[in-house]
């Protein structure tokens, strides 16, 4: 019984040394990452070397010009967020307003009737205090 165990796990880890011998032939040996093909954005000329600089102008491989393209995104895109919210407050700014111009109405009414009253009360107290003819 114990025997008959330790005979599977030895053929177990003989499996496995086979398994290890064919990842042997299946690794790859190391290679490097393949040049990649850069265009110089000030002399335009292409280099597959890796470094930071162009071989050919000596300027730095880094675009101002992919910096000018995110920057005019983003102000295309800010623009077109602040157009969007000039819009809406234009659209609510005119409800407000008719909703102001009610108020105004509504408030102006009211005080042309107080000031009539006003008068007729200055009138009437003007009338009392005055002597009469
Ligand atoms: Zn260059």
């Amino acid at each position: 019984m114990g025997g008959g165990a330790a005979d599977a796990g030895r053929s177990a880890g003989d499996e496995s040394e086979a398994g290890h011998r064919i990842d042997d032939t299946h690794t790859l040996p190391p290679v490097d990452q393949p040049a990649v093909q850069r265009v110089c954005p000030h002399c335009a000329r292409i280099s597959y070397e890796d470094g930071r600089r162009c071989p050919y102008c000596g300027r730095s491989f880094r675009r101002r010009s992919n910096l000018g393209a995110i920057a005019a995104m983003l102000a295309v895109s800010v623009a077109v967020v602040l157009g969007g919210v000039a819009v809406m407050f234009t659209i609510a700014g005119r409800e407000v307003d008719e909703q102001l111009d009610r108020e105004v109405e509504r408030v102006e009414r009211e005080l042309d009737r107080n000031f009539e009253g006003i008068q007729r009360d200055v009138r009437e107290e003007l009338d009392r205090r005055l002597p009469e003819p």
